[in-house]
């Protein structure tokens, strides 16, 4: 728990904070072996925040050889299900008492206003870490139905040596959404962050030790994708590869697997969800308050952001003139360390630049940007900030309303009936999330049925809690977070055939 609350009380404690961006192997931080290192830079300001290892193929190699070990010599999966079970729950304790320090490094890596990852991020984390210890010995096998003279059992065992692959809008958070599964089931993992903000779930690594976590069983690297990443995707010994990220490089991984070791791979991808609004629904300003929230949070940079919003033609005018009237009131850029900033910057110039030309692009296209912002001084002015922007005058073909922009951008497409809202809807080649607005059960069904996504809301959207299945139809991947079946997932079956007399 913080009892921080001011944005100088925040930066004050910052100033003391030294984190390590060394990889985390066998229960200790170490270097790269070849000693290479790359800036990790806070957004909000372009400051350098710390040096983080650029980790080459010997160093994953390194880390996958001592999980390896700790998996044959049976150091966690041996273990009764209470203590694998104690040990992730108190690593919850343990993430909850350094809470200060892990939005902290959240907020100052990736640019997210800090009470969003007091109160949305570690929340979420604590709770993923208890949901998976708390299945731990709830899972079970089966005893089939066989004739007499035969005993039949279905085992699920763990794997062997997961690898875990994660990108940088909800650094710890995806990560243990992948961490908490895979250990729960046995597993021991290797886990290579985003290098754009890989400092908080590197700390998280040595808490994991911190909460009696055998060392070697979860082993952390630093570095770049095509280095590090690649070396892991590639890896012989690594059984089971879990990313989430984008399309472009969910689809080389499966690549890597066929050209190695044919090895699992489970994808979490893009999206570009489409938020669909009839005219009966219940409450116009609060349901484009919603709308609002579901693309400008975390900058938009999020997998199921409400990117496309298809609103019907009765309701365009007045859902566009309240759309652009309340967001700037709702999502007001600063310094994401004060407590009452909700926009802070994006991950990078980097990625600033790459939003700007899509921006670009869909005004080049013939749509019209509504940009909806404050200019920022001081300190800020080197910030990767952007303003929100919201696209009018557009339609489902141009390049804004079919390309992962992952930024603070919307598009409006009007519609005139349910089936052509659909047909839209569907005219992706993503399909992680949709939602639907309207007072009918029945249209709200049909809704439910025809939208091509893994999730679908019903007058909310983001909602939800870890018995819901997260993940995507499509090339929004193949594989599901959260829930059970997660768990499941890093598991094998074993069939036992017993001869009896
Ligand atoms: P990304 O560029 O695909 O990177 C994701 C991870 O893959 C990073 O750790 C990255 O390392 C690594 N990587 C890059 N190239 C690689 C290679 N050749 N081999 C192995 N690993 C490689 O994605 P991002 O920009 O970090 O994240 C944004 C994307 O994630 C969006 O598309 C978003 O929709 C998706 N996402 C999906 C979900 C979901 O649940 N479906 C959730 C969150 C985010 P580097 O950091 O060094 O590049």
């Amino acid at each position: 728990m913080s009892t921080l609350s001011s944005r100088e009380n925040w930066s004050r404690r910052a100033a003391l904070l030294r984190p390590s961006g060394d990889n985390f192997i066998d229960g200790r931080y170490v270097a790269a072996q070849a000693h290479g290192r790359f800036d990790s830079i806070n957004p909000s300001n372009g400051q350098l925040l710390a040096q983080v290892a650029r980790s080459q193929e010997s160093d994953v190699d390194l880390a996958v050889n001592r999980s390896l070990q700790a998996w044959r010599d049976r150091r966690w999966r041996g273990l009764a299900p209470r203590q694998r079970m104690d040990v992730l729950m108190r690593w919850a304790d343990l993430v909850e008492q350094n809470t200060e320090e892990l939005a902290l490094l959240e907020t100052l890596d990736m640019g997210k206003p800090i009470n969003d990852v007091l109160g949305i991020d570690l929340p979420e984390v604590t709770r993923t870490l208890r949901y998976f210890a708390e299945c731990i010995d709830k899972m079970e096998g089966s005893v089939t139905s066989t004739a007499p003279g035969a005993l039949h059992l279905v085992l699920h065992e763990p794997l062997g040596v997961v690898g875990a692959i994660t990108p940088w809008n909800y650094p710890l958070l995806m990560a243990v959404w992948k961490l908490a599964p895979i250990l729960a089931a046995g597993n021991c993992v290797v886990l290579k962050p985003a290098e754009q903000a890989p400092l908080s779930c590197t700390r998280l690594a040595a808490l994991f030790m911190e909460a009696g976590g055998p060392a070697g069983v979860f082993n952390l690297v630093n570095g770049l994708g095509p280095e590090a990443g690649r070396a892991l995707a590639l890896h012989p010994d690594v059984v089971k590869l879990s990313f989430t990220g984008s399309t472009t490089v969910g689809k080389l991984l499966l690549t890597y697997a066929g050209q190695s070791n044919m090895k699992r791979v489970a994808l979490e991808t893009g999206g570009k969800s489409p938020q669909v609004f009839l005219p009966d629904l219940y409450d116009l300003d609060a349901a484009v308050d919603r709308a609002i929230g579901g693309i400008f949070d975390n900058a938009g940079q999020v997998c199921n952001a409400g990117s496309r919003l298809l609103v019907h033609r009765d309701i365009h005018d007045a859902f566009v003139a309240r759309f652009t009237s309340r967001a700037p009131q709702l999502y007001r850029p600063g310094d994401p360390l004060d407590p009452a900033t909700t926009l802070g910057p994006l991950v990078s110039q980097a990625h600033r630049l790459k939003v700007q030309r899509c921006i670009e692009r869909g005004i080049a296209e013939g749509a019209r940007a509504v940009v909806m912002g404050e200019a920022l001084s001081g300190h800020l002015e080197q910030g990767a900030f952007l303003a929100p922007t919201l696209f009018v005058d557009a339609d489902n073909r141009m390049s804004i309303a079919q390309d992962e922009i992952f930024g603070p951008v919307a598009t409006v497409i009007p519609f005139t009936n349910d089936d052509e809202a659909i047909a839209l809807a569907n005219d992706s080649i993503y399909g992680l999330a949709a939602s639907v607005w309207t007072r009918d059960l029945n249209r709200s069904h049909r809704f439910v049925r025809d939208l091509e996504a893994g999730v679908v809301w019903v007058n909310c959207f983001g909602d939800g809690d870890m018995t819901q299945p997260f993940g995507g139809y499509k090339q929004s991947g193949n594989s599901r977070d959260k829930h059970m079946m997660s768990l499941m997932s890093y598991t094998q079956t074993k069939s036992a055939w017993m001869a009896t007399t």
